[in-house]
């Protein structure tokens, strides 16, 4: 099929990486269906990227709201080819220090959510012989000091790429994880804002990854929409590092 008239759902479209996967999938003249639960935002990406853009408000824990954006997907571009699930939140703390509402929080919407999209977009997956690119994290491979329910939130998102694309193969849905390092979005820079002093942290956070900058959410954007593409036709099962380095250099920040 041409790359181009396929139909994408991309959730956390609103902002940051998802935002980046859209503007990209947008170029290459795909229909997408933007999912975020920042309505205004949303609302305001979709009208920048303009062209075949359609919008599903709501939130990737409920599956209620995913089956609408698929539904969304199917009313107006006939189906569904691709997922880009991006949607995810950031929570610090260690095991004292993290009450069962953050973990459940966070559990929620990094890992539920990732199932829960899966779950909805499935069937029209199957039917199109599709693919979904969940966005992991270096985190998902390795733990920040301090942020335990994101660290095992996302270690459980790469297993769940390792299990789905086993079941989901001989359905012709290849299922590919993407673990990026940090990467400029709003959700990074609230982080390092958090810290006392932001802009040391700032500087530790480009030094840490070997290229010594962090990344532009295109070049997660890029990686993603080419995992998406039948270009990477027989990548399944794998979630891949775009990291500058970060996890392959011993040690951490110099
Ligand atoms: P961001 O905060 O900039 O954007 C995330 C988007 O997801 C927002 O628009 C937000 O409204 C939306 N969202 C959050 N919870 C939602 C929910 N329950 N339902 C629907 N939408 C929801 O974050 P980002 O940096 O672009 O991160 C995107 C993904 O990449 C996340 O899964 C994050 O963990 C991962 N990631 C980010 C970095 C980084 O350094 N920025 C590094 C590694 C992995």
């Amino acid at each position: 099929m041409n790359e181009a008239g396929k139909t994408v759902l991309v959730t956390g479209a609103a902002m940051g990486i998802g935002r980046a996967v859209a503007e990209v999938l947008a170029a290459e003249g795909k229909n997408l269906v933007l999912f975020d639960r920042d309505a205004a935002a949303l609302k305001t990406t979709a009208a920048e990227i303009g062209g075949a853009v359609a919008t599903h408000v709501g939130s990737v824990s409920s599956l209620a709201d995913c089956e609408a954006a698929v539904s969304l997907a199917k009313d107006r571009f006939g189906g569904l080819a691709g997922v880009s699930h991006n949607a995810g939140i950031q929570r610090y703390g260690d095991v004292l220090e993290t009450s069962e509402a953050l973990w459940a929080e966070v559990l929620d919407v990094n890992l539920t959510g990732a199932f829960l999209v899966a779950k909805a977009a499935m069937p029209e997956l199957r039917r199109q012989r599709g693919a979904i690119i969940l966005t992991a994290s270096v985190q998902g491979m390795a733990a920040q000091k301090g942020a335990l329910a994101y660290v095992v939130s996302k270690h459980a998102l790469v297993g769940l790429v390792t299990a789905m694309a086993v079941d989901e193969a001989g359905n012709g849905v290849r299922v590919v994880g993407v673990a990026p390092g940090s990467v400029d979005t709003p959700l990074l820079r609230a982080a390092i804002a958090l810290d006392p002093d932001p802009e040391a942290l700032s500087a530790v956070v480009d030094a840490m990854h070997p290229l010594g900058r962090r990344a532009e959410a295109s070049e997660i954007a890029d990686v993603i929409a080419f995992l998406l593409s039948d270009k990477a036709s027989f990548i399944t099962g794998e979630t891949i590092r775009v990291d500058g380095g970060l996890l392959a250099q011993i040690g951490g920040a110099p």
